[in-house]
C-alpha cells in the first residue's frame, strides 16, 4: 500500500478527488497532502448538476486533524464549473464547508476541544490554533446552531441584563426557561434594544405564543415586552425581589453599624452575613449569634424579620390569599418606618398586579441566573471580550444549546 493510499482511506477522499502526493517532513512533525480534481466534468454548487470544468483556482490550505501526531494540511485547486444557468463557479471540496480553512473532521474535533476546555487558552494549546482561528471556528458554529434551531413554540422567556464592561455597560440576554437555554443576546438594556433582541430571538409566529415573560422591575423591560408580546403576561421574579429586600436590609446595616463605629462596643461587627444569608443555611454557631442580636431589638432586626416575613408569600397557592398575606405585609412595613425598606415594598405595590402573575404560571428567572454564572465563567475565561460580538458568539455557544456540528 502506498502513503497516498493510506491517507486516502484515512481522509476519505475517492474519485474524482485524488492524493497525488504526501510530504512527510519528520523534524517539523508536519505532513502536506496534494489533491487534484480528475474529471473534466463536476457538478456546479447551486444546482448540483453536472457540466464541463472551466479552469482550476489557486492552491488553498485546509487544517485536518492531526494524523498520528503530525499537524496534517491539505493543499487542492478547486476545480470552477461552468454552468449555462448560474455561471463559473468553485466545486465543493467534500472534506470542507465553503469558506473554512478546517477540514469537516477538524471543525467538529475543534468545537468538542472548545466546549469542555476550561478555557479558551487551553483549548488554543490543545489544537494548535492562534485566538482569530478559534473565533472563527466558534463563529461559524454558532451560525449553524442558530439556523438549525427549531421554530417549535416557545412558553416562557426569561429576560435579564448582565454587566459587560466596567461602568454602565450591559448586555440583555433572552432565555428559553424550559430548555435552559440563552436564545439571544443584545448589547444595552434599553427598551429599543430589548426590542431587537425579540425580533432576533422570535420569529412572528412564536412571538404571539409566548405564556409569559419572567423580569425585574425594570421599565425598559417591561415597556418592550408589553408592546412586542401583548399576549404574554409579564412575571416580576422572586429572585429579583428577594435581591432589593436583601439590599434593603443591608442599607439599613450599614447605616446602624456606623452609628456603632462612634462607640466603643459595636455589636454588628462583622454581622453583614448573618443578615443576608438563608438562616437554613447559617452554622448552629451563626444562627446562635443571630438571635442574640435579635433580642438587641435593632433596626436592622426589624427590616430582617420584614424581609424573612415575605418568604411565605411564595408558597401561596391561591393568588387572592397571597394578594391577602401581601396587604398585611405591607401594614407591617408602614408601622416600621423604615425608609429603605417602606421604599422597596412600596415598589412591590405598585407592581403587585404582574407580581402575582407569578401564582397562574410559577416560573422564575433561577434558570437564567444559572446560566448568568457560565456567563460569568465565559467572560473571566476569555480575559474579557474586547468586542460586544465575540462575547455574544461565546455565550450562544457555551449557553445555546445549539446543534453546532459541521
Ligand atoms: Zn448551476
Amino acid at each position: 500500500m502506498q502513503v497516498e493510499d493510506h491517507y486516502s482511506l484515512l481522509l476519505g477522499i475517492q474519485s474524482p478527488w485524488e492524493i497525488t502526493s504526501v510530504d512527510l517532513k519528520m523534524a517539523e512533525s508536519r505532513v502536506d497532502i496534494y489533491v487534484e480534481y480528475m474529471d473534466s466534468t463536476g457538478k456546479c454548487p447551486e444546482c448540483k448538476n453536472t457540466h464541463p470544468t472551466y479552469d482550476l483556482r489557486k492552491t488553498r490550505t485546509w487544517r485536518h486533524l492531526d494524523t498520528m501526531q503530525f499537524s496534517t494540511f491539505i493543499h487542492c485547486q478547486l476545480p470552477r464549473i461552468n454552468c449555462p444557468e448560474h455561471g463559473v463557479k468553485s466545486a465543493q471540496a467534500p472534506w470542507a464547508n465553503k469558506q473554512s480553512g478546517f477540514t469537516l473532521m477538524f471543525e467538529a474535533f475543534a468545537i468538542q476541544v472548545m466546549l469542555a476546555a476550561k478555557s479558551v487558552e487551553a483549548a488554543r494549546k490543545l489544537l494548535g490554533l492562534n485566538w482569530k482561528q478559534l473565533e472563527s471556528i466558534k463563529h461559524q458554529a454558532v451560525n449553524r446552531g442558530l439556523a438549525r434551531r427549531s421554530k417549535d413554540n416557545i412558553d416562557y422567556l426569561g429576560v435579564d441584563e448582565k454587566q459587560f464592561r466596567k461602568g454602565h455597560n450591559y448586555i440583555t440576554t433572552l432565555v428559553d426557561i424550559d430548555q435552559g437555554a440563552v436564545l439571544e443576546v443584545v448589547e444595552y438594556r434599553t427598551e429599543e434594544s430589548c426590542k431587537t433582541l425579540i425580533d432576533k430571538a422570535l420569529n412572528e409566529n412564536q412571538q404571539s405564543n409566548v405564556k409569559a415573560v419572567c423580569m425585574d422591575m425594570w421599565k425598559a423591560f417591561y415597556n418592550a415586552f408589553s408592546e412586542k408580546l401583548p399576549n404574554a403576561s409579564i412575571v416580576h421574579d422572586h429572585f429579583h425581589i428577594s435581591q432589593y429586600l436583601n439590599k434593603a436590609v443591608d442599607q439599613i446595616r450599614k447605616k446602624e453599624n456606623r452609628e456603632f463605629n462612634t462607640t466603643s462596643n459595636n455589636p454588628l461587627k462583622k454581622s453583614k452575613f448573618l443578615w443576608l444569608s438563608n438562616p437554613e443555611n447559617l452554622s448552629e454557631e451563626a444562627k446562635v449569634q443571630l438571635n442574640s442580636l435579635n433580642e438587641l431589638n435593632l433596626k436592622v432586626s426589624k427590616a430582617w424579620i420584614l424581609k424573612e416575613s415575605f418568604k411565605p408569600f411564595w408558597q401561596y397557592r391561591s393568588k387572592s390569599w397571597a394578594e391577602k398575606y401581601f396587604n398585611v405585609w405591607y401594614e407591617n412595613v408602614t408601622k416600621n418606618k423604615l425608609p429603605a425598606m417602606l421604599k422597596v415594598a412600596d415598589m412591590l405595590k405598585n407592581h403587585i398586579g404582574n407580581i402575582l402573575t407569578y401564582f397562574d404560571h410559577s416560573i422564575s428567572n433561577a434558570v437564567a441566573e444559572g446560566l448568568n454564572s457560565k456567563i460569568q465563567m465565559t467572560k473571566s475565561n476569555a480575559r474579557g471580550y474586547r468586542s460586544f460580538e465575540g462575547f455574544r458568539v461565546s455565550i450562544l455557544f457555551h449557553c445555546g444549546k445549539l446543534k453546532m456540528e459541521p
